[in-house]
Formats: structure tokens, C-alpha cells, sequence
């Protein structure tokens, strides 16, 4: 942060946060019901594989809306999926989000076909790219995108949000006064050293709206994957057991046996492993294999990058085509050198509290995406949280445009930025406020958060973990209350 900066005003009826597939279906839909609205983006706006486009824009995967009615060939039965998410989340889902999910995915699929969307079949295409390709066009010309913006703080007066406050990367200060305010600043993934997100994706909106008094919920449930951890970052699914069977540490050990209790067998830990992510609530077995795998990598078993060995070389015909293809652009040919894995965040299935309106308990302040939660519990289903995004950024915008619609409240006289003293707490010297500090300390956390807070979590290590999160304060600079709250 400049020590001096310019300042800047924006006003709008609608702020969405965030220019990923909840923030770009959720500005659509505020447009479309006759919302002024800016965007602001941390990066680039709908550029992949540049920040910007966050979690969504990561390729390789799949989403839930083409699972929708009308649509040739799918049977769609709402019930089975609202079942289905409430059972996988051991019943920590909130059956009336997961409900609403369900009943408008429908006319989520519409608008989003009426808005020019093309749903690819899965592979690097896919994901939630498409969702924001289709309303790019759309939002710049209407909407106002600020791009290369953190937002870092929400405005709140008199108990309801009226807007936020960031910085751009060139040092301004830019106020953005708005009637409504929608966070789709997705999750928390660069807490965790190993991770598959951008490097946009950094907690930021879960700690906005937890200082302006949201609850955030189900903040420890996340969905744990296999991945690569060097040349590049990238998922790996394997597509059948036998795949698994070339697992070996640094000492060529096949290391899976040595933790799977009695009754488990190394057939049954894969077999369950291949239906979907590691450590599922619907499975009993496949979490050996994501303990198994850190627990070589902290016993100093594990690679120079802090993986373990993946040969996928005699099984590599296995793997579809389609993302063969995409592991050889990304530089993981799975025919090539085993591949170093480890087990990577991939999505927070926590967030901010919201009724069925995509409204939190602050009024004005709504939100979508990874930045939510409800619609999922200890676990959720595969391409459920895309479909989340779709269907709950389209409900934000459109609830958003319409709190905004029922504002008559006069926006506060523009201020200067002498209203908005930064106030720095006191750190323990000089040496404590360099930036190199700060990233030293960021390392160690994302190193302790992978540690303690992901896959293996004990009593003494979540202990070791929040010490170290309690010194930061002495650490790092602070930056305190830019307004004072009335509420
Ligand atoms: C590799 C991978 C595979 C996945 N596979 C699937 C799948 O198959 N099916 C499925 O349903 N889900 C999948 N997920 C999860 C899903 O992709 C994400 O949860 C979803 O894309 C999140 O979308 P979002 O719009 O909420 O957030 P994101 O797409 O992460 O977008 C967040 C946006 O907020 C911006 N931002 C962040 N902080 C700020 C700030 N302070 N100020 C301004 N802007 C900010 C970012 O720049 C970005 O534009 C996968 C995730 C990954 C990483």
C-alpha cells in the first residue's frame, strides 16, 4: 500500500465483487433488471488464465447446470438432488438453500441459454468460463468494469451497506457508493500452500463481511484433491483403481498399506478414491489415501516439491483424450515422468451466511459463488458449485437491482480522503513492516494452514495453527476500521 494515494468516487445502484462465473451471472442479472451496476475485479475481467477470473476459470472440470430440464436426454429430478446434497453434507446443508438451488437451476439454464452461453462437454473449456464469456459483451458495455481493484473494506452505515472501499494497483483510493453490494470475491484457497485456485483468491470477501458482522458457516468444510504440485498446479482424477497402484514415496515404497486400518482394504481405499475427491462424507475408505499421502510428505518421504510419486506411465491410455490433452498443454503428460502429487485445497464449501434472497444479515449486503454457503455441507456433490454460482449470482443481482430499486436513502456527501484516515496499528519495529515480512509470514501460515488444517487435523496442531494466526498481529501491519461503524 503507497504511502500517499489518489483518491476516486464511483456511484452505482449495484457493486458486485468479483469477476468470476457467481460475479458475472450476478451482474448480468442485475442489468437485466435495469440496475446500474460496476463491476470491480482483482485482475483482469474475463481473461483466462490470468487473475482475474478466479476459481472459475481453471479448466478440466465440469458444471452442474447442463444437468438442467429441457434439455435432450437429462432427467432432471430436483428431489433426488436436493436429497442427494443434504445426505452428502451429513445434514449440514440448509435445506431451503438447497431447495431453492434445485428449483431455480431451470430458469437459471434459460436465462444463461438467452444470454448466448454454449456449454461445452467437459475439458479444459469447461468449468465456469462459459458463464462469464457469455455476459463478458454484455457487462462492459453496460455495466462499469474497474479492473486491477482490491476490495478491502465494506462501507456500512446505520447497520446496512452502502458500498465499499479499494485500492487499484496503481495506488488509488476509490470509494464506490453503492445501494447494493453483492461479494463474489470466491474462497479461500490461498490459505493453503498447496491449492489449485489463482492467486486472486484470498479470503477477501469472507473478511469483509465477517467484520461487518456476518456469520460465516460450514468454514471447515472443503473439498481436498490430488494434485500436482510442480511443474505446474493441476488436478489429477484417476480413472481407475489400478492407476493408484503406482503411488511410491521418494524410497520407492508402494506407501498405501501402512495406513489403512484393519478391515480396509488398499481395492476398497481406490475404488471409492475414483468416484470422486478424497475424504468424501460418502465414503469409509478413500481418506487413507489422502492421509497416507501427507503424512509421507511430513515424515520427509516426499519429493523435492513436497509431493509424492505418480506413475501414470503404463496407464496412461486410460486417461480420456480429451484431458490427456490437457495435462500434456499443462505440462503433466501422463505418459511422461511420474507425476509429484500432494493433496491441494480445491473449493471452500464455507462462507457467508444468506436467506434465500442471497441477502446476508446486513441489509444490502448480498452475496453468491464460493463466497456463500448453505447449498452445501461437509461435503457437496461434483458440479454443485457451479450450479451454485449460477443460480444463487443470478438471484443476487436480481434481489440486489431490486433492494436497490426500493432505496430512496440519499448516498453520504462525496468525501475527501482526509474522511478516510488509514490507521495502522503499531507493529514491533521497523523490520516488521517491510513486505518481506509480510510474505514470510503468509509462507509459514499457508504451510501451517495445509498442515494442520486440511487433511490431518489434531487437537495440538489446530492449537499451533491459531498461535500462529494470533501472532500475526505483531507481525504485520494491520489496517483498521477505514469508517467508523454505527452498528
Ligand atoms: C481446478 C478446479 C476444479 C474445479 N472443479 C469444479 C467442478 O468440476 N464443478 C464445480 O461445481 N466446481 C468446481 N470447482 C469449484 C468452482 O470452480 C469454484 O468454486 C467457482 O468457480 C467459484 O466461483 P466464484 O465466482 O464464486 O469465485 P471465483 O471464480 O474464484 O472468482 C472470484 C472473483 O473475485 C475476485 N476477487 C477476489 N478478491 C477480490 C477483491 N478483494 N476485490 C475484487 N475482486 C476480488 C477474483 O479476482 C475473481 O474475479 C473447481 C475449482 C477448481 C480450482
Amino acid at each position: 500500500m503507497p504511502a500517499t494515494f489518489t483518491t476516486d468516487t464511483v456511484l452505482c445502484d449495484v457493486l458486485v465483487v468479483g469477476g468470476g462465473a457467481a460475479g458475472s451471472c450476478a451482474a448480468a442479472a442485475a442489468l437485466a433488471h435495469g440496475a446500474k451496476v460496476c463491476l470491480a475485479v482483482k485482475g483482469y475481467f474475463a481473461q483466462v488464465g490470468m487473475r482475474g477470473a478466479g476459481a472459475s476459470a481453471c479448466g478440466n472440470t465440469e458444471h452442474g447446470l447442463p444437468r438442467l430440464p429441457d434439455i435432450p436426454g437429462i432427467n432432471y429430478q430436483p428431489e433426488q438432488m436436493v436429497e442427494n446434497a443434504i445426505k452428502a453434507g451429513l445434514g449440514m446443508a440448509d435445506r431451503k438453500l438447497v431447495h431453492l438451488l434445485a428449483e431455480r437451476a431451470a430458469d437459471t439454464r434459460r436465462d444463461l441459454d438467452a444470454w448466448g452461453c454454449i456449454f461445452p462437454t467437459m475439458g479444459a473449456a469447461g468449468l465456469g468460463f462459459p458463464f462469464i464469456r457469455a455476459v463478458e459483451k454484455k457487462i462492459r458495455s453496460d455495466a462499469a468494469v474497474l479492473e486491477n481493484i482490491m476490495i478491502f473494506d465494506l462501507i456500512i452505515e446505520d447497520g446496512e451497506c452502502i458500498g465499499a472501499l479499494g485500492f487499484t494497483i496503481q495506488g488509488t483510493l476509490v470509494t464506490i457508493y453503492a445501494k447494493a453490494v453483492i461479494i463474489a470475491a470466491g474462497g479461500d484457497a490461498q490459505l493453503f500452500s498447496r491449492n489449485v485456485h489463482p492467486s486472486c483468491c484470498t479470503a477477501d470477501g469472507y473478511a469483509m463481511a465477517l467484520r461487518a458482522g456476518v456469520s460465516l458457516m460450514n468454514m471447515e468444510f472443503m473439498q481436498i484433491f490430488t494434485a500436482t504440485v510442480s511443474p505446474t498446479r493441476n488436478l489429477v482424477h484417476t480413472w481407475r483403481p489400478e492407476q493408484l497402484e503406482h503411488l511410491y514415496n521418494r524410497e520407492n515404497h508402494y506407501f498405501l498399506e501402512d495406513y489403512l486400518p484393519a478391515g480396509i482394504t488398499a481395492e476398497s481405499c481406490r475404488d471409492e478414491n475414483i468416484r470422486h475427491a478424497p475424504f468424501s462424507t460418502r465414503d469409509a475408505a478413500s481418506r487413507y489415501l489422502a492421509v497416507g499421502i501427507v503424512k509421507e510428505i511430513l515424515a520427509g518421504r516426499g519429493t523435492e516439491n513436497g509431493g509424492v510419486y505418480l506413475d501414470l506411465r503404463s496407464s496412461a491410455h486410460l486417461v480420456k483424450p480429451v484431458v490427456r490433452e490437457f495435462m500434456r498443454y499443462k505440462g503433466i503428460p501422463p505418459e511422461g515422468p511420474p507425476l509429484e502429487i500432494s493433496m491441494a485445497h480445491q473449493c471452500s464449501n464455507g462462507g457467508m451466511q444468506v436467506n434465500g434472497e442471497a441477502m446476508t444479515s446486513v441489509p444490502g449486503l448480498f452475496g453468491a459463488g464460493e463466497a456463500i454457503t448453505g447449498t452445501h455441507g461437509a461435503d457437496r456433490i461434483g458440479a454443485n458449485m457451479l450450479a451454485q454460482c449460477a443460480v444463487f449470482g443470478r438471484t443476487a443481482g436480481i434481489e440486489a437491482a431490486r433492494f436497490a430499486a426500493g432505496q430512496r436513502k440519499q448516498r453520504p456527501k462525496r468525501k475527501g480522503s482526509a474522511d478516510f484516515p488509514l490507521i495502522r496499528s503499531e507493529t514491533n519495529g521497523a523490520g516488521n513492516r517491510s513486505s518481506g515480512t509480510a510474505t514470510k509470514y503468509r509462507k509459514s501460515l499457508a504451510e501451517a494452514s495445509w498442515k494442520y488444517g486440511l487433511v490431518l487435523r489434531t487437537k495440538t496442531g489446530l492449537e499451533q495453527w491459531y498461535d500462529l494466526l494470533e501472532s500475526a498481529d505483531d507481525r504485520l501491519f494491520t489496517v483498521e476500521r477505514m469508517l467508523p461503524r454505527k452498528n
